[in-house]
This record gives C-alpha cells, sequence and structure tokens, in this order.
C-alpha cells in the first residue's frame, strides 16, 4: 500500500519505518525545513554547541523495547536530568535549591540537618495543612501536602508562569502524590534507562527515515483533500487542524525562547528553574551542559516564557482542562466518522507525550495496522484515545 504520514516527528519516522519495513510504500511530508518535530537538535553556528531548538529533551523510560529501539538508532550517552531552582526561602531571601524537593531542599531552605524520618514529620507533621480535609485545588492539594512555604517557593510562582492560571484555579488531581522525596535523590526521572543521544536527536530521527521504500518532503504543508491519494494516512498534526478548527481551537500554551550566548559557563546546570512569579521567565537551559561528553567555551542558553498559544504559535503543552475536553470529545467522535486515517502523536490525540511514550504509541500504531490490513478489517481513527 502506498501510506501518508503526516510530520516527521518521532511518530511520523517510528510509524513509517515500521511500515516500510513491512513492504508498504511510505510518503512523509512535514510543514517544516526539518525532520524530528519538536525534538530537533542543531549545532549552533556560533558556539557549536547541539541545542535542542524546541526546548529541552531528555530521554527516559522503563520500556525495553524502546530503550532498544533508540540505541538501534544511535548512540545514547549517560545523562541524569538535575534541575536547580533559584527561589526565595522563608526568611525572604534568595537562594538556588535542588528539585525535585529533596532532603537537600529541604534541609537548605528551613536551615536543618533532618535525617529522612524526621523531615518526613516535619513536612507531613509540622508544614502540611491538615485543616484542609478535602482538597479541590492544586493550591490546596499543595498545601496539604507540603504546606505554605514549600508551596510558594516551589510550586506557586512556576505553576502561574507555566499555565497562565492561579493555582486555586486548577484542579487537585494535577498533584496526585506527595511531591517530595525524603532522601537525597535529585535525579529528576525515575525510570531505569536514561540518556542522550550522542549526536541529537535528529541524526537519530534521520536514521530512523532513512530506508529506500520511505520519501520525504520538507515544507510540504498538508491539506486533507491530499488524503484520497494515499491507502491510508497517519495524521500526527492537531487534531482540530485536520477539521479546520470548524468547532473552535484546543487550547495549548505555547513557548517563546530567547537566545543568549555566553562565553564560558553561564549556570553551571542545564535547567535552571525560576520559582518566583516576578521573574517572567520559568527557566533558563544551557544547552551544553546537555552534552557533558563534549567542550564548548562559548556557550547557548534559552530563557523560556510560557504564554497562551494564538492560530500562529506552535502548540506546546495541552491545557486539557474540562472545556478542552468538551470540545475533545466533539473533535473525536468527528474523527470516528472519518475512513481512511488515524490520528497519532502528541498533536493528533490532544496529549502531552514524552518521547518514550510517543515510541511505543507508533509502534502499536504500526501492528495494528500490520494487522487489519491482514484481516482485511478498518484500521481506527485512534489506537492510543485521546479521552
Ligand atoms: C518543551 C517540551 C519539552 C519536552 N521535553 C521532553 C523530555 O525531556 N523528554 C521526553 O521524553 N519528551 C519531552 N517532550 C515531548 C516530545 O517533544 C514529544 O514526545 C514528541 O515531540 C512527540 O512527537 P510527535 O511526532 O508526536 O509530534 P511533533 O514532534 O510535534 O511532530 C509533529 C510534526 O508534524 C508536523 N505537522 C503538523 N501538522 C502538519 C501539517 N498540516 N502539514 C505538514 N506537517 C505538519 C509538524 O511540523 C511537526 O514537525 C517535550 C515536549 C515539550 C513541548
Amino acid at each position: 500500500m502506498h501510506i501518508l504520514l503526516v510530520g516527521a516527528g518521532l511518530s511520523g519516522a517510528v510509524i513509517g519505518r515500521h511500515l516500510a519495513e513491512a513492504g508498504h510504500r511510505i510518503t512523509i511530508v512535514d510543514a517544516r525545513d526539518h525532520v524530528a518535530g519538536n525534538c530537533h537538535t542543531e549545532r549552533d553556528a556560533e558556539t557549536g554547541v547541539m541545542v535542542h531548538v524546541y526546548g529541552p529533551h531528555i530521554f527516559h523510560t522503563d520500556d525495553a523495547e524502546v530503550w532498544d529501539y533508540v540505541n538501534r538508532f544511535e548512540t545514547f550517552q549517560p545523562y541524569k536530568n538535575r534541575v536547580k531552582t533559584t527561589s526565595r526561602d522563608p526568611q525572604g531571601e534568595l537562594g538556588v535549591f535542588s528539585l525535585p524537593v529533596n532532603l537537600h531542599t529541604i534541609n537548605q531552605f528551613f536551615r536543618k540537618t533532618l535525617r529522612p524520618d524526621e523531615a518526613r514529620a516535619f513536612i507531613t507533621e509540622e508544614q502540611a495543612d491538615t485543616t484542609i480535609a478535602d482538597p479541590q485545588t492544586f493550591e490546596e492539594q499543595a498545601l496539604r501536602f507540603v504546606g505554605r512555604d514549600l508551596y510558594e517557593a516551589f510550586f506557586k510562582g512556576y505553576t502561574i508562569k507555566q499555565w497562565g492560571v492561579q493555582p486555586s484555579a486548577l484542579p487537585a488531581s494535577i498533584l496526585k502524590r506527595l511531591p517530595v522525596r525524603f532522601n537525597y535523590d535529585d535525579n529528576y526521572f525515575f525510570h531505569r534507562f536514561q540518556g542522550m543521544p550522542e549526536n541529537g536527536y535528529t541524526a537519530m530521527i534521520e536514521r530512523i527515515l532513512d530506508h529506500p521504500a520511505i520519501e520525504v518532503r520538507l515544507g510540504t504543508q498538508f491539506s486533507r483533500d491530499q488524503a484520497g491519494a494515499y491507502d491510508h494516512v497517519f495524521y500526527s498534526g492537531p487534531l482540530d487542524g485536520w477539521f479546520d478548527y470548524e468547532l473552535g481551537r484546543l487550547g495549548y500554551r505555547t513557548l517563546d525562547f530567547e537566545r543568549f550566548s555566553y562565553q564560558g559557563d553561564y549556570q553551571g546546570c542545564a535547567v535552571m528553574n525560576y520559582g518566583e512569579v516576578e521573574v517572567p521567565y520559568t527557566r533558563i537551559t544551557e544547552h551544553k551542559h546537555f552534552a557533558p561528553w563534549e567542550s564548548h567555551e562559548g556557550s547557548v542558553c534559552y530563557r523560556e516564557f510560557s504564554r497562551a498559544c494564538e492560530p500562529e504559535d506552535i502548540p506546546y503543552y495541552p491545557i486539557r482542562q474540562v472545556e478542552e475536553k468538551a470540545l475533545l470529545a466533539e473533535y473525536v467522535a468527528r474523527a470516528e466518522a472519518e475512513p481512511g486515517v488515524t490520528f497519532v502523536g502528541r498533536l493528533g490525540t490532544y496529549r502531552y507525550l514524552d518521547m518514550d511514550v510517543t515510541i511505543r504509541e507508533a509502534l502499536d500504531a504500526a501492528r495494528a495496522f500490520l494487522t487489519h490490513a491482514q484481516e482485511g478489517t478498518a484500521m481506527p481513527a485512534f489506537v492510543a484515545a485521546p479521552l
């Protein structure tokens, strides 16, 4: 069959490769002038540093098949994500603290020398607001778990800047577990496998796409009237975009990156968050620290600003509150009635997806397609449900 993939990000590349290896003919179009979608990396012309163009990407997974998959196409260097934050302590003094909030953060922030059990008792008995019996909002949940001091320093300002709303307007469900560690583990992710592609994500995705049955057309905008020329379409663009936004737009946050260069080491780590609401950016990323096996005199940094996504902006984080979910349900119903197309990836299913989940779902979608083709049954609109 001749299959069209809209989007040359991880979703399109992985599905395309799997179906090409199964003997199908693949055309992939992407509106951008590069492959890799939001994972795109490129060398900065001024400094030679590998830059994560659409924001920092760290690969982490517990899925052994996905880990083997990425290692088939690229060498991964060991990398642990250790995030710092600049914020104010209870006395109002600015300091640099370790994230996620851990025993080091607690001891430094409260100027104590607590051991794990003492810290747990201190937070859950002295700090947590136990008068909140049934937390309804993100703010109440955070106050209930960690108390006002930690909440204001590490959760409040960052959340307001990231989501553009007060934490009192967000549901409690966002903070499901106690967001604090009572040991000195500052590895941001819990996953077994973590690393960075030695030559960047774009090189890895170029290799995934390097197959004689795959044709990639960059700088090519897809529109729905082109779908009829193919036996099937996998669409990793925005779900509402497929329908020309007829019912309205699904809400996203977008990011602006303010680039600046520096001679030497600007901040000593890859990611520095800014907890104070008065600082307009959420974090600064210093890209050379994502590749500690390389050596660069110059440095390139991004100040990252979050705001509401307008029609011409790149959609980054789906908002997925009650209103958006109602609109999403309407688009999902329409999509399910649409023959010959499967909606995939972060935009096609309107969900935040880490790269490992994106690859897992792409492999599942490609396998489902082969099974349906063999059995002569219709491929569904979604393999991973958006709702
Ligand atoms: C700021 C940020 C940081 C992240 N950090 C991490 C991280 O540290 N670790 C991690 O695992 N994951 C991270 N992610 C998630 C990661 O970016 C996604 O998992 C991944 O990009 C999903 O790939 P995709 O192919 O589904 O979508 P995308 O990468 O968005 O690719 C979709 C492609 O489709 C193209 N397209 C859309 N519509 C059309 C059209 N009509 N015509 C032609 N082309 C079209 C777009 O140009 C785009 O290239 C992060 C995401 C963000 C936003």
